[in-house]
């Protein structure tokens, strides 16, 4: 009904750019969405705090109040929009597609109230609840801080669906166990975040669980892995929980995530580092995080551009666009001896895919070098404690 009513541009949809990755942790889907605006890691922080002014219906962008809305300057209009009443452990939910569809059947549950995101134990429960009634989707949750959320932070919210992102499939690398949960399987799942897989066929004991490591890790501090839970008093851990159903079992993936920042990295030290930028510099939100990239708009443009340079030999800098992937494109260059006009475009979007798995590495809190596997077995440990 989405896509007959146009409420989901299929027209538009149809034009995204989309192509696979192979890495070492499995298969990556890179696409280029035409229909998502790029935002602004700062101006998602600003938004948090804004209060609003004048017109306050509907409060956003999520809210229930949507549904036929006229618009206004300041806020689409979105008479074709529908949304679906659902029960989440028992308190009154909503639940519609998404408008910019990045992957088969996306939808977005949300809560009836203009509630701010949180992730607590809570959530876990509604997440495995939404599971329970809704067994052949997946949902997640953004974080619940800037830097490592989603882009609306304002109202509680979930993304769900009827695809299997490469971490779903991603192997353990090592089984970990939790006292006092022997009957719960765990382990770190090998992939560029750092991810505790937790599985069982009751879902209470994952809530159970996922709850004590949420709680540990909130106000957990790794000074020689650079993880501080709280500096100033702002706390910079959090988690972006997944939740599905494996065959008999549920499953928990609790993807541990830190906000901090420095004067070197002021957009985060978890987040892709500035020499992505012009690729991508938006936060590594719960879609991404399970290895699906959303690059924006502008990249499909600006890649044929990148790419008639190359062709045709001209200067990388002699447009501030070229110049922005300039570097990067000698770099491209240089790794592509043989690249020429009827390949260009493959290779480019190839580096592209390369770009964003060093984008997921950055994310990663934990690094996979023997170090960071290390750190990260020492925060298991704590959790023991
Ligand atoms: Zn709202």
């Amino acid at each position: 009904m989405s896509c007959n009513s146009n409420y989901i541009r299929q027209d538009r949809i149809k034009k995204d750019r989309r192509w696979k990755l192979d890495t070492e942790f499995g298969t990556f889907d890179i696409t280029i969405n035409l229909s998502k605006p790029e935002k602004d890691p700062k101006a998602i922080a600003a938004a948090r705090n804004m209060k609003p002014t004048g017109i306050v219906y509907p409060k956003c962008l999520l809210c229930k109040e949507n549904e036929g809305y006229a618009g206004r300057l300041n806020s689409p209009a979105r008479q074709n929009h529908r949304i679906i009443p659902v029960t989440i452990n028992d308190s009154p939910w909503m639940f519609q597609y998404s408008p910019y569809v990045y992957y088969n059947e996306h939808c977005i549950v949300f809560n009836s109230e203009h509630t701010p995101m949180a992730i607590n134990k809570q959530t876990f429960r509604k997440l495995l609840d939404f599971v329970i009634q809704f067994p052949h989707y997946f949902v997640g949750s953004n974080a619940d801080l800037p830097i490592v959320g989603g882009s609306i932070l304002t109202h509680d919210h979930f993304q769900g669906g009827n695809y299997t992102f490469a971490m779903a499939v991603a192997p353990i690398e090592k089984e970990i166990t939790f006292n006092g949960f022997s009957d719960v399987e765990a382990g770190i799942v090998k992939w560029p975040l750092s991810v505790i897989r937790l599985s069982s066929e009751d879902p209470d004991r994952l809530v159970e669980l996922g709850g004590v490591i949420l709680d540990k890790w909130i106000n957990y501090s790794d000074e020689d892995a650079y993880i501080f839970a709280y500096t100033d008093g702002e706390r910079h851990n959090t988690i972006t929980p997944i939740a599905r159903k494996n065959g008999d079992k549920y499953e928990l993936d609790l993807v541990l995530r830190n906000n901090i920042t420095t004067p070197d990295r002021p957009l985060g030290v978890y987040h892709p580092r500035p020499e992505y930028h012009h690729n991508k510099k938006e936060n590594i939100g719960l879609i991404e995080v399970m290895g699906l990239a959303v690059l924006p708009a502008r990249l499909k443009k600006e890649l044929a551009e990148v790419a008639d340079a190359i062709v045709l030999g001209n200067d990388l800098r002699s447009t501030e666009t070229l110049a922005s992937h300039a570097d990067w494109a000698e770099q491209v260059v240089k790794n592509h001896p043989e690249i020429n006009k009827d390949n260009v475009l493959d290779i480019l979007e190839y580096e592209t895919g390369k770009v964003f798995e060093g984008c997921l590495c950055d994310a990663g809190v934990y690094k996979c070098t023997p170090e960071g596997r290390e750190a990260f077995l020492k925060f298991i440990d704590n959790v023991n404690e």
